[in-house]
């Protein structure tokens, strides 16, 4: 196996997973198998119990894993799927040599940063490059900038990694800004030059320096840059700011050949440069759409770009699949509470109420889903939209009063969304959720069924503690709602649908975690094909 370390510089939001994954996609397209993983050198043993606010998306594996939104980008830029093992944090690390400390497998030595805990980092390469023997290139994105105290045990660790496995196994890639002065009308390199100084300080010699820039990057720079971080002049590659959407990185990343200086340095030999026809079709489609929808997310991390990622660019690849660019409309779900769904939503092709934990603005977003519903407007909720998409209708279709889930008001006289037995006594707030991918059954006739393909079984990712509470399926079913899917295992809802509504489906699972450029999941395609047919009608 070869492997590529990705390292940031300068600062942070540069862009480093984007970098990462679409080296990943151009290797793909030239016949490489790549894997990719993360290590993020925060305390957390995963971000599963970090805020959006903190952290943006928590981004859920099929095997249940919950892990950091680059992982999302990695599994829509590449086709690896992912596990565990590909998402690591200092928080596991220290867990697990504490763990043998309190076992006693180190023999009574003192245990110490070096060896114990960078040897730790190494068993999981080690580990990771078993279980992928057919893995021609492992790449590894190490969380936060060159220079924080908290990454200096994953930088020393790889540096050692790399003596052992062989430096003409591994390419170290730094990805770094070049601050453009607006007074001066000047990019700077300085920042770049000591970042690389500083990598340089802790053993580590990058081999190819992405260089994040607004505008292009001259001649006189690439060569000063490759003087002053020692890397030859080809190996200074520019990244720029792409203009529509980060699908266009990989392409942009490909002007300066960096899958061809990958391959040379890993003597990967002559791959057969990268024909990208089909990525390029999408992004083509995604900048010159022939058809515009809005569609109002209400949630309640709204201003937070990064907090339902994987759902924004799920709508794109649904957009892209019919031509259409979706305008997306953020909605404060709380405001909805103040001003009402008309006033606040106004007139749009789509209703997406996302995922979300704890009661603050969930009053509004019943009112969001009532509003889709009485106005005949396309209805998606995904998991908690579920939810609140089955209180509304018990509310205001079954007569059901004040119904809610238990999460919001545990003396709710009709629980219509409840704790399962197994989740009652749970303390823990660490993966105690139902997480990760599971088996449900599709009923035939149901739009679900339809926009799937008639298939019988799905597969689809969770995460979540709340369910569709069974006690009441028979009352909702016989007011009209229509259970179109169930869990294999034990039956539990897992998709909900309206039938006499151009589009109202509700999914207890995370669709957006599947959905891919070129495969936009069958829910978010249906969801903005009936969006479309709204706009046209209008
Ligand atoms: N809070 C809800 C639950 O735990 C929904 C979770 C979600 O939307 N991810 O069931």
């Amino acid at each position: 196996m070869k492997y590529i370390f990705v390292t940031g510089g300068v600062v942070s939001s540069l862009g480093k997973g984007l970098a990462a994954a679409s080296i990943g996609t151009l290797l793909e397209h030239r016949g490489l198998t790549t894997l990719m993983q993360k290590f993020d050198p925060y305390l957390n043993v995963d971000p599963g119990t970090m805020s959006p606010f903190q952290h943006g998306e928590v981004y859920v594996l099929d095997d249940g894993a919950e892990t950091d939104l680059d992982l999302g980008h990695y599994e829509r830029f590449t086709s690896g799927v992912l596990s565990r093992m590909n998402n690591l944090t200092s928080g596991q690390v220290f867990d697990s040599v504490i763990k043998k400390e309190r076992r006693g497998e180190f023999l009574g030595k003192t245990v110490q940063f070096i060896p114990h805990v960078t040897d730790e980092i190494k068993l999981r390469m080690h580990k990771v490059t078993e279980d992928n023997p057919n893995t021609d290139v492992l790449i590894t994105e190490i969380g936060g900038t060159v220079g924080d105290m908290e990454g200096l045990l994953f930088i020393e660790a790889l540096r050692q990694f790399a003596l052992e496995v062989g430096k003409e196994n591994v390419c170290f890639i730094h990805v770094t800004l070049l601050p453009y002065i607006k007074a001066a009308g000047e990019v700077k390199t300085k920042p770049t030059q000591q970042s690389v100084a500083k990598l340089r300080e802790l053993g580590i010699q990058p081999d190819i320096v992405i260089c994040r820039t607004e505008a292009d990057l001259d001649e006189d720079n690439r060569k000063k840059i490759a003087m002053f971080c020692n890397v030859e002049r080809k190996n200074v590659v520019a990244f720029r700011d792409v203009a529509h959407t980060i699908y266009e990185c990989p392409l942009d990343l490909r002007r300066d050949k960096i899958d061809r200086l990958v391959v040379d340095k890993l003597g990967l030999g002559h791959t057969p440069s990268p024909a990208l026809e089909d990525w390029e079709r999408f992004v083509q489609r995604v900048i010159h759409p022939k058809h515009k929808v809005t569609i109002a997310v209400a949630g309640k991390y709204i201003e937070l770009q990064d907090a339902y990622k994987s759902i924004y660019e799920s709508l794109i690849h649904a957009g892209a699949h019919h031509d259409t660019k979706v305008q997306i409309i953020r909605v404060e779900a709380e405001a909805i509470e103040d001003r009402g769904a008309k006033e606040v939503i106004g007139d749009v092709d789509g209703i997406l109420v996302p995922g979300g934990f704890g009661d603050r603005g969930i009053e509004g977003k019943v009112l969001a889903a009532k509003y889709a519903r009485e106005s005949n407007i396309p209805y998606f909720g995904i998991c908690l939209g579920m939810q609140i998409a089955t209180i509304e209708f018990a509310r205001n279709v079954c007569g059901l009063k004040d119904a809610n889930s238990t999460e919001f008001d545990k003396a709710t006289k009709y629980p219509v969304i409840c704790l399962q037995e197994e989740q009652k006594g749970i303390e823990d707030m660490g993966a105690t959720m139902r997480l990760g991918s599971s088996e449900s059954i599709l009923f035939t006739g149901t739009k679900a069924a339809d926009l799937y393909g008639n298939v019988d079984r799905i597969h689809e990712r969770h995460r979540h503690r709340y369910e569709f509470n069974s006690d009441y399926q028979d009352r909702l079913q016989e007011a009209g709602l229509v259970i179109s899917s169930v869990s294999a295992e034990e039956g539990l809802v897992e998709i909900v649908e309206l039938p006499d509504h151009p589009f109202y489906v509700g999914a207890q699972f995370h669709p957006e975690f599947q959905s891919k450029p070129n495969h936009p999941h069958p829910l978010f395609a249906g969801f903005v094909a009936a969006a479309l047919e709204k706009s046209s009608n209008a």
